[in-house]
Formats: C-alpha cells, structure tokens, sequence
C-alpha cells in the first residue's frame, strides 16, 4: 500500500475511532455505560439509524441537527470525529508500517492520540481526567515500554517517571492549581514519549498553557488567579512529541550545537 493511501485509509479508521471517543465522553463523566443504550438523541432519545452514524459525513449530512427533534448536536462531536482522523492520518503518515513491530507502534501510537483526545474533552467540558480513562491507558502505556525491548523501554519508564514527578513537585509546592490526574496524565504523556520526548512535551504544555492563561487574561474572559485546567495543554504536549518528537529532538540539538 502506498504511504498516502495508507494515511488516508488510517484517517478514515480514526474518523471512526473519534465517534467511539464522543461516546466515551459523553457517557464516563456521568458513571454511564459505553455499551448500552445504543446512541441516541440526548434531547428526545431517538436511536439513531445506521445511516446516521457515518463520522463526519452524518453531522454535514443531518446540518448538525437530530433527525427527529431538530435539537443541535454539539460541534464538539465533528470536531472529535475529524480531529481523531486527522491525528491517526498524520500518524500514519509519520510512522509508516514496514513489518509487524512497525504495524504495532502505529496501532500504540494512534491508542495513545485517542487517549489524549478523550482526555481533553473531558478536562474542558467536566474539569475531570478519568481514572477509567487514565488506568487503562497507563497499563497500554507499560505494555507499549516493554515491547520496546531494552534500552528503548528503559527510557519510556524513566520518562514515566519524569513527567509524574514534574506534576508531582508542582503538587508539593503549589497547592491548589493542579490535581492527581493531571499527575496521572503527565506519567502517562511521559511513559509513551520517553526520554528526552517527555521534556519537550513538558515544554510544549507549559509554554502553550501560558500563552493561552495570557491571551484569555488579556482579552478579560478570566481573571487573575482562575485556573486553567492543565489536561488539554499535556494531552497537546504529548499528541506533538509522539507525532513529531524525532524533529523537536533533532533540532533541539542542531540549535544546541550551532549555539
Ligand atoms: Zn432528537
């Protein structure tokens, strides 16, 4: 298969992927269960017909609105299902499958993007990172370090380390700005980054929360002092260093060396 058509196959897969994750995000936060009932309209329950649960294409085709009782679906559900798509197509693209091991890390790596989509959904719209999310999704993490075999794995667990202890400090030292699952999250973003990928994730999440902190402070929609939640910045820190952590490290050194 050729490297485009492979990326465009993987992208429709996380279309698909991305459906799955607005029902993940839409049913852990309330304690609800991802198997039953099938989907529906939240507004007047109609079960939605197989037609109606293409990703992307149904939303464009129904204008965003239920079939039954015209009550708007949230844009976030196109935005995941796109997104998703988008993230597993740049992930094919980056980490092109040349044998099986290749085919696995493709598989992880996309596990992991999804990941960190729910994640990010959840921490905007509920302030929560789910353990139901976060303790699976640490143990696909080990699973992923140790089939990377020695040294590779050695470092994925020390980065798992890294990132946990990073929150870990802030925790110690700054009470009251950051939780337990940001912990969680931050051990989970190293433990598939790696050392040095972790760092420049760190890098990335403080950098881009502060630059967001500052223009939504500028722009007087929060006040000094309102908290940001954390989960969306690492969730972004992480998506980058495992699609483009190779780049970040090469140039992090060429600039390094150039200095
Ligand atoms: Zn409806």
């Amino acid at each position: 298969m050729s490297h485009a058509l492979l990326a465009i196959f993987w992208g429709l897969m996380g279309a698909a992927v991305g459906s799955f994750l607005n029902v993940v995000a839409d049913r852990l936060p309330t304690g609800g269960s991802l198997l039953s009932p099938p989907s529906h309209c939240p507004h007047c329950g109609t079960q939605l017909r197989p037609a109606e649960l293409v990703p992307v294409v149904s939303y464009l085709a129904l204008r965003g609105r239920c079939r039954s009782c015209g009550a708007p679906i949230g844009r976030r559900t196109l935005i995941v299902e796109a997104g998703t798509g988008l993230l597993f197509a740049l992930a094919a693209h980056r980490l092109p499958p040349m044998s099986l091991r290749g085919w696995i890390e493709l598989i992880l790596v996309s596990m992991y993007l999804g990941v960190l989509v729910v994640v990010t959904v959840t921490d905007i719209e509920h302030g929560l990172i789910l353990n139901r999310v976060m303790y699976p999704a640490l143990g696909i993490g080990a699973v992923g370090a140790v089939l990377m075999g020695w040294p590779e794995g050695a470092y994925r667990l020390a980065g798992g380390a890294v990132g946990a202890g990073v929150i870990l400090l802030i925790l110690l030292l700054v009470p009251g700005g950051m939780g337990w699952g940001d912990l969680r999250l931050a051990g989970f973003v190293g433990l598939v980054t790696g050392l040095p990928g972790v760092l420049f994730a760190l890098f990335v999440a403080f950098v881009s929360g502060g630059v967001v902190a500052g223009a939504l402070l500028a722009s007087g929609r929060r006040r000094r002092g309102d908290t940001l939640p954390l989960g969306p910045f690492l969730a972004l820190g992480g998506t980058v260093v495992l699609l483009y952590g190779d780049v970040l490290v090469r140039a992090f050194w060429a600039l390094a060396t150039w200095v």
